[in-house]
């Protein structure tokens, strides 16, 4: 097991991911991909004490740093094949408390690293540095932004004016959005637009009660759609010109329709029907974007996404890009009003409940559901905990992978079906 990976890299408080294990862990993060390696990270108040602990320990090792100073983390991804690194490392905690931070890698081929590859990492950790005149170069390079704005610019093409009211939440979205749109010729209203590792406007993480400033501009100024973002500019939400917060698993949906390449889609068992609504072919993953990044490329899928609002545009690179899809709603408002949008993605409901569990409970827990699938001849997965697909809806039993619980999560066209099998499948379990 990992002692300090989880399913998306290092992540904890300052007194835990602390100066001196970030270098021992960029130390072997070094060992393990070797080469050039891209370093980035988020505006959070630890984050620069971290970064330089990572740049160090990567060139202690022997690793060419590129330094791309406070951007996105789908700017940093997409710097990978750009800058031909092998590798690049990002100090961010997403949508997590100001508190927190993490240590995020990405390979070479833009693929996140998942446990199993942290497990590996984690073995380089005690090793010999670099001999003195081998000592990795540092540099900095910063055009990152301009480089990423220009390739979605390109991708996306030109686009009607619209109004738009941007929410950066004081996370690095402030460092790119505000400048993509106005390129892309938008008419752009900005929230929390300035850089503040305290996240002063609001919490990262946004969800409907976060976005309330947002869901207020958009109407009071008429605008034709609201978009937010998290603190590292991955996940990302919209708002329509009625005010309407639109959920993430609906703006993977609306990304999947408004997506001009057709074919396999990926995401992880926790998503939405929405999904297999409006795709041709949906495959299912564990939760996690290394296991998403990699059955993409597996598949040669056309996009990935997961249920809190990251989609993957794989012509632009692995990343969950919350500017690219951004970038892509305004560009299809000039067909219709993303309320009309909408009317094209089913509407279904879900109930989330959990059940604590020390971790010899969680493995009884999923192994009897598993069993009930197979004795009832369920249509069932297995990828990560056991998710029962049903007619017009769908449950998933799942141990958590961080605390002490185990998740059942229904889905259904009513909230009222969700609950009964939320409380169906309570009773399996006992
Ligand atoms: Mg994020």
């Amino acid at each position: 097991m990992a002692k300090y990976f989880g399913t998306n890299g290092v992540r904890g408080l300052f007194n835990e991911l602390d100066p001196a294990l970030a270098m021992k862990l960029a130390q072997a993060i070094g060992r393990y991909l070797k080469g050039k390696i891209i370093v980035a990270r988020d505006c959070r108040l630890t984050g620069g004490t971290l970064k330089a602990s990572v740049v160090s320990g990567l060139a202690s090792v022997g690793c060419d740093v590129i330094d791309l100073g406070i951007v996105s983390s789908p700017t940093a991804e997409f710097m990978i094949k750009k800058l031909k690194a092998e590798g690049c490392v990002i100090i961010t905690a997403s949508h997590n408390p100001p508190e927190w931070n993490a240590i995020k890698v990405v390979d070479g081929n833009g693929i996140a690293i998942s446990k199993e590859r942290g497990e590996k990492i984690e073995k380089l950790m005690e090793g010999v540095l670099a001999p003195w005149d081998k000592v990795g170069r540092i540099t900095r390079y910063e055009n990152a932004t301009k480089d990423h704005i220009n390739a979605i610019k390109k991708l996306v093409g030109a686009v009607e004016k619209k109004k738009i009211v941007l929410d950066c939440g004081n996370g690095t979205a402030a460092v790119i959005a505000p400048a993509l749109f106005k390129e892309l010729g938008a008419e752009i209203v900005t929230l929390n637009s300035h850089l503040d590792g305290k996240f002063p406007g609001r919490p990262s993480e946004p969800t409907k009660d976060n976005v309330k400033e947002l869901i207020i501009t958009v109407k009071s100024t008429n605008a034709d759609a609201g978009i937010a973002w998290d603190a590292d500019g991955d996940r990302v939400i919209f708002v329509d010109e009625t005010g309407e917060y639109v959920i993430g698993d609906k703006v993977f949906a609306l990304s999947i329709l408004w997506n001009e390449k057709k074919g396999d889609v990926v995401t992880t068992v926790a998503t939405s029907k929405a999904i297999e609504d409006v795709s041709e072919n949906v495959r299912y993953t564990a939760i996690g974007a290394p296991y998403l990044c990699e059955e993409m490329v597996k598949k040669e899928a056309v996009m990935g996404g997961e249920e809190v609002g990251g989609v993957i545009w794989p012509e632009l690179c692995l990343a969950k890009d919350g500017f690219m899809t951004g970038a892509v709603l305004l560009k299809k408002l000039s067909e219709k009003k993303l309320s009309k949008w909408l009317e094209e993605v089913p509407e279904y409901h879900n109930v989330k409940h959990k059940i604590p569990a020390n971790s010899e409970e969680k493995k009884q827990i999923v192994a009897k559901v598993l069993e009930h699938a197979k004795t009832n001849k369920l249509n069932y997965l297995d990828v990560d905990g056991v998710r029962i697909n049903l007619e017009n809806s769908w449950v998933i039993v799942r141990a958590s992978g961080t605390e002490d619980y185990v998740r059942i999560f229904a889905e259904a066209k009513t909230i009222e079906e969700a609950e009964k099998l939320v409380a169906e499948y309570e009773k399996i379990i006992k």
